[in-house]
This record gives C-alpha cells, structure tokens and sequence, in this order.
C-alpha cells in the first residue's frame, strides 16, 4: 500500500475497497506523516463481511480442530519472523517506543500460541452412568460468526485476544479495529492468509460508529467482544444484548497503586513511574493515582518526580527516547484539559509536561511527564481516566484508609500495592474487590494462559478475554445424554 492510500477492508479473502469514500487520516503522531486513509465503512460493507463470514463457517467448523491449529501454528512461525517489522509498523502509527512496541507483538503471538492447544483446551467431559445405562457428555461447539471491536493503545495484541481463539475454536470472525491505527493488524491478517487460513474466516471492516452500529444489531452475529472507553463499553453492552448476543465489553480504568512505609523504595519508584509514564499513560493497566501512605508519601513522591523529570521524549523509533506522542491532537486537548482542571480544583502542578516540544517534530502530539500533588476523590483529574502521562498523588493514613479510596472509584481494572510484609499483602488481596491485582507489580498484565479484564465500571459481561474464559466465549457447551 502506498502511504496515505484508502486502507481497503478485508472480506472473503480479498482487499476490497469501502463502499464510502470517507475517510479519517492515520498519521504518524510524532511526525505527522500520512501514512493512510481509514474508511469509515458503512453497514453495507458489515453486511459483506458477515455474509462472507456466514458462508466460511460450515467448512470452518467441519475442519478438524488439529488443523484449525496447525494454521496458528504456522501464523505463530510467521509473526514470530515479521517481529521487528511488525514492532517498527506499529511504532510509526501508533507513536509507542520501539521496545514497547515489541512487547506489544510478543503479548500479541503468546495469544497466538496459547490458542495453538485448542485441541486440549476445546475438550469436554463424559460421565459413564448419570443413572443405570444412561452416560452424559459436554462437548463444545462454535457458534457462527463473532465480532470483534479493538481500541487504538494496543492494535497489534488486542485484536489478538479475541481472534485467534475464536477461529481455533471454529467460528468464523469480523473484525473492526482501531480507525486511528489499523496499518499494523492489516500485514498480520496477510500472515493469517499466508499461514492457511481460508477466505472468510478472518474479515476486517474498517471504520467507526456506523460500522459499530451495524455490527451490533446484525441478526447473523452470535457475540461480540469490545474494549474500549467505558461509555462506548456500556453501550455495546446493552445494544448487543438487546439482539440477544453474547457479549463481553472492556472499558477504561483509573488505577491506584498504594506504597505502604515498608515498600523497598528503588524498586517501587522503579515500577511505579513504568506504569505511570510507559505506553505515555495510554494503558488500561496504567497507574493514575499513587497513594503514600502515612510516612511513604515524602520519598516515594521525591523518587517518582526525579525520575520523571528524567524521562527523554521523542519519535519512538530512535534510539534514547523513553516516551513518544499520544495519538492525536484531539486526544491531547483531552488530557490537558484534565490538568488544567485538576490545577483550578485545587490540585498542585508539581511537574506540568503541557509545554513540551522536541526538535524536529513540531507536529507532534507532545505532553511530558506530569506530577499532580493533593488530587482528591472527588475532582475529575482523581476520578476521571486521563489515559495520559500524568499521575495524581494522595495521601491515606492507612492501608484501609487507601483501600476506601480505591473502592470510592467506580473503575475496578487493577490496583497494586508495594509493600515488604506479607501479612499487608494478604490483608490487601483479600479486600482489593478489584480483578486485577498486583502486589510489587506496577502494569498488572495477565499472560495469555490467564484472564484479561477488570470488573465495575471497567467491564460489563461476565467471560474475560484470554485464558480459558476465551474457550467459554467463543464455544457453546452442549450436553448429550444416551442409552443404548
Ligand atoms: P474508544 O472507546 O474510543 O474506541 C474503541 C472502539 O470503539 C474503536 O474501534 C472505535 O472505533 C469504537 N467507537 C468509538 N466510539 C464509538 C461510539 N460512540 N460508538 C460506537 N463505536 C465507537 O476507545 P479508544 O480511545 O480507542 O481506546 C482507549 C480506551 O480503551 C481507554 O478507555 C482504555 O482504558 C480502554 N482499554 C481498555 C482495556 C481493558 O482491558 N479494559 C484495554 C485497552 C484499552
């Protein structure tokens, strides 16, 4: 594709044109280049895909689950070769530094290789003798076409979570990504088509709100799977419902990592600001809040502002640069605005990053590293996700005290908590009531063999994507009972 062509959908296993000539440009965010034009399809072009999807499945599901893997498996050798490729792609379009970005295509093909077992994971059970002569068996059947919606912070590895296991489990899928980052996952679909995977089992429509709408109340659509920003979430949520699908909705965060007195105070300071500031806050697992608490609030504050201040911004693609762009100057008024607030609400801007620039790119969607001191509950800039490099501090006096403002939060993604004492710990796992929980941990990201996803105002569904809640999804457990 030539840089700042339409970006074709993906149906039937061919690269079509949209049906609209409208288009949103994708640039790189730190240069401003124009890399290309994503469609904003409209539902004629769902319509296509689920068409396309419709008429693979029967074949698809007819074929064996030994080969469904075998495909994985190639795909796996394949991602595994276009790797570095892969990562310097999604650097460019999505302004996430190099190794980070690496990270990202490494967590996508775990996702690959952990669906690779679906002949053991798609397994069901027998019981000889439910009653005299009479045996009961579960086994696990696709269900048809599925639906994916991805956001734009990971849109190499989140498409990845859902994806690969539902066409190992022999469904067929459409796929709607990001539309301000879809360049990367376009080579992988390619490898897909490479690795063996038949026309129309994989499907991409681009686009936004129209192509969303479409998805969601399509009769032929068993379920759909969706992260994004917890308002869009909600709403997937009850509209896909409402068509009697299954559903699972991942939304946004506003993750609190507690320091208790005890914590070792270099490695804490090491994973706190990680959290903080990798991905330039645009993580759902990010941190947003550090609480200190009682005597922990001084240094672990003194250590998170020294080692901002010393956080190198640039293109993420050269060598030296700690944090890259966020991914649109939309995206970047947001977060602005966010500080700007939380400074007339009361907050002290002990290190404002909105005057940032960086040679060289005076296109760029630049915010450095942001410290936020006497942040409270009740101000947006605490309560609100930011999804920016920008960290609120607050003090508890005790870890009770810090637990009550975790749980006033109506996000419950992941929570961490720094500590020596293994009693603290315990104390604190037993009362977090959040889904994801990290103690010494700063970005508390289940591998592919475990569930992804939070719980509150963070998830609406009930299956999480990954681990073995990913075979449940995407599989109907079917019962037989028989005498003879
Ligand atoms: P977003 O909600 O703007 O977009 C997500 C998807 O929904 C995109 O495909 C987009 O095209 C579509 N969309 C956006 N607005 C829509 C609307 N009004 N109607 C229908 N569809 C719509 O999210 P984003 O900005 O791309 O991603 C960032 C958000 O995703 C953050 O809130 C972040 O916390 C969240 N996220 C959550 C997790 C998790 O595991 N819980 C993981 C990654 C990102």
């Amino acid at each position: 594709m030539t840089a700042g062509a339409a970006i074709p959908n993906f149906i039937g296993g061919r690269w079509l044109p949209s049906a609209t000539d409208a288009a949103l440009d994708v640039r790189d965010p730190a240069s401003g280049e124009l890399l290309g034009r994503a469609p904003l399809s409209l539902r004629e072009d769902v319509d296509r895909a689920v068409a396309a999807a419709t008429a693979a499945f029967p074949a698809w599901r007819a074929t064996p689950a030994v080969e469904r893997a075998r495909v994985l498996f190639r795909l796996k050798a394949l991602l595994e070769r276009a790797r570095d490729d892969l990562a310097k792609s999604l650097t460019r379009e999505h302004g996430k530094v190099l190794p980070e970005a690496r990270g990202e295509v490494q967590r996508g093909i775990e996702n690959v290789e952990h669906a690779c077992g679906i002949p053991s994971l798609m397994m069901g059970e027998t019981l000889e003798d439910i009653a005299r002569g009479i045996d009961c068996e579960t086994i696990r059947q696709p269900l048809g076409v599925f639906a994916a919606i991805t956001p734009y912070n990971f849109p190499v590895m989140i498409p990845l979570w859902f994806w690969p296991y539902a066409v190992a489990t022999g469904n067929t899928v459409v796929l709607k990504p990001s539309e301000q980052d879809p360049l990367t996952h376009q080579r992988i679909v390619d490898l897909a088509t490479e690795a063996g995977l038949p026309p129309g089992v994989l499907n991409v429509v681009h686009g936004s709100r129209d192509a969303v709408a479409a998805i969601l109340e399509h009769p032929d659509i068993q379920g759909v799977s969706f992260v994004g920003s917890s308002q869009t979430a909600r709403w997937v949520y009850a509209k896909a419902a409402e068509s009697g699908k299954r559903v699972q909705a991942l939304g946004g965060a506003k993750n609190h990592m507690i320091v208790l007195p005890d914590a070792d105070l270099g490695t804490t300071a090491e994973a706190v600001v990680s959290s903080i500031y990798g991905s330039t806050g645009q993580r759902c697992l990010a941190g947003s809040i550090v609480v200190g608490v009682a005597d922990a609030y001084r240094p672990i504050r003194d250590r998170v502002l020294e080692r901002a201040r010393a956080l190198r911004l640039g293109h993420g693609l050269e060598a030296g640069v700690d944090m890259g762009p966020v991914i649109s100057r939309a995206h970047r008024e947001r977060v602005v605005s966010y500080i700007a607030e939380g400074a007339k609400d009361g907050a002290t801007l002990t290190l404002d990053g909105r005057g940032a620039t960086v040679d060289r790119y005076p296109e760029g969607h630049w915010i450095g590293p942001t410290v936020m001191e006497d942040v409270t509950p009740d101000m947006p800039a605490g309560r609100e996700e930011i999804f920016g490099p920008v960290v609120g501090l607050a003090r508890a006096r005790s870890l009770e005290d810090a637990l009550q403002l975790v749980h006033q939060n109506r996000y419950g993604n992941a929570v961490s908590l720094f500590t020596t004492s293994g009693r603290a710990a315990r104390e604190f796992r037993y009362h977090a009531g959040i889904s994801m929980i990290g103690i010494n941990i700063g970005v508390v990201a289940p591998m592919a063999f475990f569930p992804f996803g939070g719980s509150r105002g963070s998830f609406y569904g009930d299956l999480k994507a990954q681990g073995r809640d990913a075979i449940e999804f995407f599989t109907d457990k079917r019962v037989v009972i028989s005498r003879w």
